[in-house]
């Protein structure tokens, strides 16, 4: 990867953490959190499904700047989704950021800028956080997520 492209994900990233999109509850949706004990980056994920299609993603969470980013970007990700669709975009997301650092980086829209943390192991926990809660919370899974 260039630096070019390297400094547009820092900034994707920052810009994220900064001013997270849908940062916010939903009354009356799915409700699901979720914890990091490596990092301490705590989530809860908000996702209003009707029809099969999620129809809004929200969330809230105190976390390091990869963990909001990444729950931000995957709020938007997902809105409009079906169901079936969401939990494919997760596997996609699973496996991009747990695949070889010399492996392409796939085509995930403005997602695919968090395939930089595989170049930090430690950072890929922070980014699969909230794309795990939510996986839970589309599951009906009662039991809160946690990494370890
Ligand atoms: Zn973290």
């Amino acid at each position: 990867m260039n630096d070019g492209l390297q400094d547009l994900y820092r900034e994707v990233i920052l810009d994220h953490n900064r001013r997270p999109r849908n940062f916010r509850v939903i009354e009356g949706g799915r409700r699901h959190e979720g914890f990091n004990p490596l990092c301490g980056d705590r989530v809860t994920v908000y996702l209003k499904v009707e029809d099969g299609v999620v129809r809004d993603a929200a969330f809230e969470g105190q976390g390091c700047a990869i963990a909001k980013a990444s729950a931000s970007l995957m709020t938007e990700a997902l809105k409009g989704l079906t169901v079936d669709e969401a939990r494919k975009r997760f596997a996609e997301f699973q496996a991009m950021v747990t695949s070889p650092l010399e492996s392409p980086v796939p085509d995930l829209g403005k997602l695919s800028v968090l395939a930089g943390v595989r170049e930090f192991p430690t950072r890929v926990k922070c980014a699969s956080l909230a794309w795990h809660t939510a996986k839970a919370a589309l599951d009906g899974d009662d039991a809160p997520v946690s990494t370890e």
